[in-house]
């Protein structure tokens, strides 16, 4: 992308509304634009991110063996009476109503809608497990929206419902999920634990929630130390070994970690004094476990292989892809702006024409450009006829992990600069090797 041609609304000044560092940056570094409350457009360098985060959280959630699919952000109040949620879920839902007064509603989460899907077609547990996801909108009349996206009315989730026979092939689909949650969040760059989250009425010990912690974080946590050097499973990790998944959780849940909700004094006291963690943490991601909480009511069975019609036993999954944006600036970030990990900065090298307008700069920049888009590397050439200065602070701003800075100088002793926005690590090198030392 040549920045002459794109759409970056850099602010010059710091918005006086955000209250915390990654709402600022995100609006200075034009990445989101508020329209009401609560609800924010997404400019092209944010978007840019959360495409990447959708594109990690897809490939790890097809890898578990979940199916994406498209549910609408609409739904039919009728739906949720079925399950009893209608007047239960309260003022967090978007009620509306059509033009023949039917009511509808803006989807806060799916269970029912998947349910109904599920129930549709899937007569056999022969036809189990199955596992459906989609990355989709939600809206939540949250009582206090702030923060920008990390608390907002209308945002992105990506939900995943799995089904089984019974209880025991729920929890192997349940691993799936834990362990396809660790390695995406370890993709994206952070570390989430996953904390003991509240089971409700249905009991038992499958919830948990993933924890980015952050001085900024909402909730209140406390964990074993041990978690912050955890290696993820790693990419070629059997999802069909039922004990080698239940190993790679039995791992992850053996110190204590749980949010206030869920605080146990005799479990944490446990803990030797040296290796707790008492911190603020980000709720990133939630697995559930619920049984037959919503096929019972909703009549979603199969025939067993007895023959017998049993309601199936299900879980739900959350990850909120623009909370995990505003998460990671919360996680990484300087004086200058923002420090994106690799995996989902939204162009992974920027060029800065120190003198634009100069044969010699303009003809090395434009050579480097192309190679670096030949190569499939995303790239940003600052191209405008702007001072050095503001071209090195619009790339430390938005992030860009690896900056190559070409002058007139440089290029007369036939060297550019390339920076690492991470370390600040500088090196000089001819133009032609730049390439070889970013593939
Ligand atoms: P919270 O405790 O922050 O209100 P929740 O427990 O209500 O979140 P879930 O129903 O578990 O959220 O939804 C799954 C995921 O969706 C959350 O882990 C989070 O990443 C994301 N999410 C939920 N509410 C919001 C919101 N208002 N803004 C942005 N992301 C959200
Ligand atoms: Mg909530
Ligand atoms: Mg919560
Ligand atoms: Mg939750």
């Amino acid at each position: 992308m040549r920045s002459s041609r794109y759409f970056l609304p850099i602010l010059r000044e710091t918005p006086k509304e955000a209250e915390i560092v990654s709402h600022r940056l995100m609006l200075r570094a034009g990445m989101i634009r508020q329209e009401a409350a609560g609800i924010y457009a997404w400019l092209p360098l944010g978007l840019r991110v959360l495409e990447k985060v959708n594109a990690i959280v897809r490939e790890e959630q097809n890898r578990a063996g979940a199916i994406e699919i498209k549910m609408p952000t609409v739904q039919s109040a009728d739906l949720w009476r079925e399950s009893g949620r209608y007047d239960d879920y309260g003022k967090e839902m978007l009620r509306i109503k059509d033009r023949h007064e039917r009511e509808m509603l803006y989807g806060p989460t799916n269970e029912e809608m998947v349910t109904e899907i599920f129930r549709a077609s899937v007569r056999s547990y022969k036809d189990l497990p199955l596992n459906l996801y989609h990355i989709q909108w939600k809206f939540r009349d949250e009582v206090r929206p702030r923060f920008g996206v990390m608390r907002s009315r209308e945002f992105l989730m990506k939900d995943a419902y799995s089904f089984d026979l019974d209880a025991a092939g729920a929890r192997h689909s349940y691993n799936r999920m834990f362990v396809a949650y660790l390695r995406t969040f370890a993709r994206l760059g952070v570390t989430a634990i996953p904390m003991v989250a509240d089971t409700g009425p249905i009991g038992g010990d499958l919830s948990h929630e993933f924890i980015i912690l952050a001085s900024t974080g909402e909730s209140e946590v406390f964990c074993h130390k041990d978690y912050l050097g955890f290696a993820p499973p790693p990419a070629d990790i059997d999802f069909d070994d039922v004990a080698g998944l239940q190993g790679v959780v039995d791992h992850w849940t053996s110190r204590f970690a749980a949010t206030s909700e869920k605080f146990d004094a005799a479990g944490f006291d446990a803990v030797p004094e040296a290796d707790r963690v008492s911190a603020r943490g980000i709720e990133v991601g939630h697995i559930f476990y619920f049984g037959t909480k919503y096929s019972e009511p909703m009549n979603a069975v199969v025939s067993g292989p007895d023959g017998k019609t049993v309601p199936v036993h299900m879980g739900s999954y959350g990850i909120g892809p623009s909370r995990v944006v505003a998460a990671l600036i919360e996680a990484g970030h300087d004086e200058a702006g923002i420090l994106w990990p690799d995996s989902v900065a939204p162009f992974t090298v920027g060029i800065a024409n120190l003198k634009t307008g100069n044969a010699e700069t303009d003809a090395a920049c434009e050579t480097l450009y192309r190679g670096l888009l030949a190569a499939g590397i995303d790239a940003l050439y600052d191209d405008r006829d702007e001072r050095p200065g503001a071209k090195f602070a619009t790339l430390d701003l938005i992030g860009v992990p690896y900056q190559v800075l070409v002058g007139p100088k440089g290029l007369a002793d036939g060297k550019v600069e390339l920076k690492h926005r991470r370390t600040g690590a500088k090196d000089l090198l001819a133009p032609g090797e730049v390439l070889d030392r970013l593939v």
